[in-house]
C-alpha cells in the first residue's frame, strides 16, 4: 500500500521504518530535514508539505506528531491535509493528544469526506521500534477493519475503543492511572524503608499482596530492586517525567470540559509538575520518588 506519513520523531521515525520493512509504499513530511533523509535513506520518498503528502496517491496517511495545536496545523491549516487530501482517503492521527481536539479534526475530516480515525499508542520508543506497541483506535469500525493491518506492522495489540476520539479517552485515563500509582508505589516504598525494611522484601510481598501493581512488580522505582528499570541507571531512559506531565495535563484538560473530578490526577499533576520545576523533567517518571527519599540525589 502507497502510504503518507508525517511527524518522524522518536515515534514516528521507528513507526514509518516498520512500515517500509513490511513493504508499504511511504511518502513522509517533517519539519526537520534530518528526520525526513533518514527515512529516505531507509526507502522513503519525501514530500515538501502535509499538502504535498496529500497530492499523492496514497491510500492513507498517518500522522505522529507532539501536541494538539502540531495536529491542527497539519490536518486545518492552509496548506495542510484536509485543504488538499483527496475524499475518502483514511486519515489515522496517532499522536496523543486531548480527546476534544482529535473529535474536532475528525469532524472537520468528516465533512470533507475523509474517515478519520485517533490511534495513539502506548509502548514508548522500544515498542516502535519493536513493533510492538497498543494502538487504542477511535472511530467506525469499518475504518478501524481497513487500518488494522496497516498497524499490524506497527503494533501487537490493535483495539477498537469505540467512536472518534474513545482511543485518546483510553490513552489518557490509562496514563493518568500510571502517574497515579507510581506515585503510591514511590511512597509506599519509601515508607516501608525509612522504618526498616529491606527494599527488595518489601517489593516482594507487595508484588504477591493486593498493593501489586505494573509500578511495583514491572516497573518498580527502588533503586536496587529490579534489573533492566530506569531505576537502575539513575533514571534515564524510559518515559521522561515532561511527557508524563503533558500527558497528565491532557487528562485535567478532558475532566475539565466533561464537568469530572480527577482529584487524584490534579495531585499527581502537581507532584510531576514540582519535580520537574526542580529540574528533573528529563528524567523517567519514576524518579519522583526521589521527592520521598531522604538520601535521593537525583
Ligand atoms: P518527537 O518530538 O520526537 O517527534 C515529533 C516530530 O514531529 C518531530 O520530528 C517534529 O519535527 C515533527 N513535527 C512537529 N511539527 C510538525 C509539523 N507541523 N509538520 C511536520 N512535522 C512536524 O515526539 P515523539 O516522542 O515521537 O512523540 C510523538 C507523539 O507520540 C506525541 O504525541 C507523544 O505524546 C506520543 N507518545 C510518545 C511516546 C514516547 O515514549 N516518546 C510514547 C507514547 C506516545
Amino acid at each position: 500500500m502507497h502510504i503518507g506519513f508525517i511527524g518522524l520523531g522518536n515515534m514516528g521515525a521507528p513507526m514509518a521504518r516498520n512500515l517500509l520493512k513490511a513493504g508499504h509504499r511511504l511518502t513522509v513530511f517533517d519539519l526537520s530535514q534530518a528526520a525526513v533523509a533518514g527515512l529516505v535513506e531507509a526507502g522513503a520518498k519525501a514530500a515538501a508539505s502535509p499538502a504535498a503528502v496529500a497530492g499523492t496517491d496514497a491510500e492513507l496517511v498517518i500522522t505522529m506528531l507532539p501536541a494538539s495545536a502540531h495536529v491542527k496545523g497539519v490536518y486545518l491549516g492552509e496548506d495542510g491535509l484536509l485543504a488538499h487530501v483527496r475524499p475518502g482517503i483514511l486519515l489515522i492521527d496517532s499522536s496523543t493528544i486531548d480527546p476534544l481536539s482529535a473529535r474536532e479534526v475528525a469532524a472537520a475530516a468528516r465533512a470533507h469526506g475523509n474517515p478519520m480515525l485517533d490511534a495513539p499508542v502506548s509502548g514508548g520508543t522500544g515498542g516502535a521500534a519493536a513493533g510492538t506497541l497498543t494502538f487504542m483506535v477511535g472511530g467506525e469500525a469499518a475504518d478501524f477493519n481497513r487500518a488494522q493491518p496497516v498497524l499490524a506492522a506497527m503494533g501487537r495489540n490493535i483495539v477498537h475503543c469505540g467512536g472518534a476520539g474513545n482511543g485518546q479517552v483510553a490513552k489518557v485515563a490509562n496514563n493518568m492511572l500510571l502517574g497515579i500509582s507510581m506515585i503510591g508505589v514511590a511512597e509506599a516504598m519509601s515508607l516501608g524503608v525509612a522504618l526498616g525494611m529491606d527494599p527488595q522484601v518489601l517489593a516482594g510481598i507487595l508484588n504477591t499482596s493486593s498493593g501489586r501493581c505494573w509500578s511495583s512488580d514491572t516497573y518498580n522505582p527502588f533503586p536496587g530492586v529490579m534489573d533492566n528499570v530506569p531505576a537502575a541507571r539513575g533514571y534515564t531512559g524510559g518515559f521522561g517525567t515532561d511527557l508524563m506531565l503533558k500527558d497528565l495535563g491532557l487528562a485535567s484538560e478532558a475532566a475539565k470540559q466533561a464537568r469530572q473530578p480527577v482529584i487524584l490526577g490534579a495531585l499527581a499533576q502537581q507532584l510531576y509538575q514540582t519535580f520537574s520545576a526542580q529540574g528533573h523533567g528529563g528524567l523517567d517518571f519514576s524518579a519522583i520518588i526521589n521527592l520521598y527519599r531522604k538520601d535521593a540525589q537525583a
